[in-house]
């Protein structure tokens, strides 16, 4: 493989919810970045490692892989990534406490919903199909569950599937769409993410630092 193995790979997302937050924490690790908002990777100038802007989807992938060490994410994605891989190489080592946000099973406002055995035989659009799944299954409930890479909550109107899971936070797109929260499916925040792949001493050595001087900040922070 190319990457250094003197440097750690951290792997945050470019643009979105979760960009602020990731930059923040690992500036008040100390960690000073040297490029800007548009890069694609920047170096930080005082710890050896190099920051990835990076489509949250891929940040649990890129970890697992072992092409970053670190990464940071929604524990949404990581979860719905753990449900696909057999063996997924990668460990929470840190919740954040941001980003927080309930992946949500919603219904049309007008709909006499009786629990979730008002579901059996309907159709649920969601980007979250194997959480979803599993949580059909922990009800005991059979329905087809129709991913979505977005817009979930137009769904209904698209007549793709009366219900949706989909996150909330404070429940407004729900309502500007005509839908209502009926079930809490997964809570999530966002989480530090770390590979369980051999990294050898250096980095391993150099995540550990990291990883206390985040522990710091988090501490600080309660
Ligand atoms: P990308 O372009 O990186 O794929 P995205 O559009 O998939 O971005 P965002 O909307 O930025 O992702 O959300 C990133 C994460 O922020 C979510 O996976 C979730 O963990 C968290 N989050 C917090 N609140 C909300 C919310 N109200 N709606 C959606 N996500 C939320
Ligand atoms: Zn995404």
């Amino acid at each position: 493989m190319l990457i250094d193995a003197d440097r750690l790979h951290i792997a945050i997302q470019k643009n979105g919810r979760l960009s602020d937050t990731s930059r923040e924490l690992l500036k008040d690790a100390g960690l000073r970045l040297q490029n800007g908002r548009n890069a694609l990777t920047a170096r930080v100038d005082n710890f050896p490692a190099d920051i990835m802007f990076v489509r949250d989807d891929d940040i649990p992938t890129f970890v697992a892989d072992g092409v970053c060490e670190f990464g940071i994410v929604g524990g949404n994605v990581l979860e719905e990534f753990r449900l696909a891989s057999a063996e997924p190489a990668v460990e929470v080592v840190a919740p954040l406490g941001t980003a927080r946000c309930s992946l949500k099973l919603a219904a049309p406002e007008s709909f006499d919903w009786q629990g979730p055995q008002s579901l059996a035989g309907q159709r649920i659009a969601t980007s979250y199909p194997r959480i979803t799944e599993r949580w059909l299954a922990d009800q005991g409930i059979a329905a087809t569950v129709v991913k979505m890479n977005g817009a979930v909550e137009l769904a209904p109107r698209l007549r793709i599937a009366p219900f949706i899971c989909d996150l909330v936070s404070t429940g407004a797109t729900l309502e500007a769409n005509g839908l209502r929260a009926v079930a809490d499916v997964f809570d999530s925040e966002a989480v530090l993410i770390r590979t369980t792949r051999e990294i050898g001493v250096t980095r391993s050595a150099l995540g550990e630092a990291l990883l206390s001087r985040i522990q710091g900040v988090l501490t600080t922070k309660d």
